[in-house]
């Protein structure tokens, strides 16, 4: 594809940046994601502009799949290095789904969102947990990958789903697709019919989930959302480019639903604590803190909804 270039990150995995993608206009550079806010990350993504022929002094428009450090990160760097070229932060365009906007303005709501306070409801007596217990995502995540605040004033521009951003050659519609975050943003190239999937559809796996991000129930509608587009290819933000897009959204659709299946299997035989529901799916106790309380209370509030489930104190009870 021309003046579209997909700069993979090294690791699909996290703590890796995720993919970043590039187009060039008659006016210079957009991004679409900046990766993790370190050095060592930036340096390569600096690599990849080189290898590319691309120039960092460029760059007129940031994008904004979703608020998490591995995707802006790396955004505060690229400012202070665009300052060399006497360019302002103020002179980036930056667009960002309208609802993640004010996390990007302010991580401490990262907390929140991450569902953070889960993690003291539940696990207040439990010793070996407490010992682990995350208090801030950002503090938590600044060594492997640290997140970037866009400054107050920076040149923000929302953008809302249906919006139809024009970037280039390329014209992409905007897909809130919530579940993994409240304003998670896919892109959909209208002409080619390609997707930029973000983190909900990857090359393998699925994304975490949380109660406040969308949960369970918004990542179901999300991916509905999407296997209703005629896509023909995926460039997701971790991994590679993929083309079984309808077969990966069955799997991620089947692996969200076998975790319902499997919680009514235990309730069947005796009701449980939500800390022992996070035990049945992850062994390690610090994923059972994050993400394991988030994505289980997120099946439960589904499962609650339908009327499946109920819950009384600390218990849950099936119906
Ligand atoms: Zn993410």
């Amino acid at each position: 594809m021309q003046n579209f270039f997909f700069l993979k990150a090294d690791k699909p995995m996290w703590p890796a940046s995720a993919n970043v993608f590039v187009i060039k206009d008659s006016e210079g550079l957009i991004l679409i994601d900046v990766g993790c806010g370190l050095k060592k990350f930036i340096r390569k993504l600096y690599q990849q502009f080189k290898i590319n022929n691309l120039d960092i002094k460029d760059i007129h428009s940031i994008v904004i799949s979703h608020a998490h450090p591995d995707h802006m990160g790396g955004i505060s760097w690229i400012f202070k290095d665009l300052k060399r070229f006497n360019i302002e932060f103020s002179d980036i365009k930056i667009y960002i789904n309208k609802i993640e906007k004010k996390i990007a303005q302010n991580i401490n709501l990262l907390n929140l969102y991450f569902d953070v306070p889960l993690i003291s409801k539940y696990y207040n007596s439990d010793s070996e947990h407490n010992l682990k217990k995350i208090s801030d995502i950002n503090d938590n995540f600044k060594i492997l990958c640290a997140m970037s605040q866009l400054p107050e004033d920076c040149n923000i521009q929302t953008f809302d789903d249906d919006d139809i951003l024009n970037f280039g050659d390329y014209k992409f519609k905007i897909l809130t697709t919530p579940g993994h975050a409240p304003g998670h943003t896919s892109f959909f190239e209208l002409d080619r019919h390609f997707l930029l999937s973000g983190d909900l559809i990857g090359e393998k796996g699925t994304a975490w989930y949380s109660p406040s991000s969308g949960g369970a129930i918004g990542y179901l509608d999300s991916l509905k959302k999407i296997e209703k587009l005629s896509v023909s290819s995926v460039y997701p933000a971790h991994g590679n480019k993929f083309y079984n897009i309808k077969e990966r959204i069955t799997q991620i659709r089947n692996k969200i639903l076998l975790k319902d299946q499997k919680i009514m299997e235990k309730l069947e035989k005796s009701p449980q604590k939500l800390i022992d529901l996070v035990k049945l799916f992850y062994n390690d106790s610090l994923i059972q803190i994050f993400p394991g309380v988030a994505i289980i209370e997120s099946h439960l509030i589904k499962l609650e909804k339908e009327g499946k489930i109920l819950r009384n104190g600390e218990k849950v009870y099936k119906i």
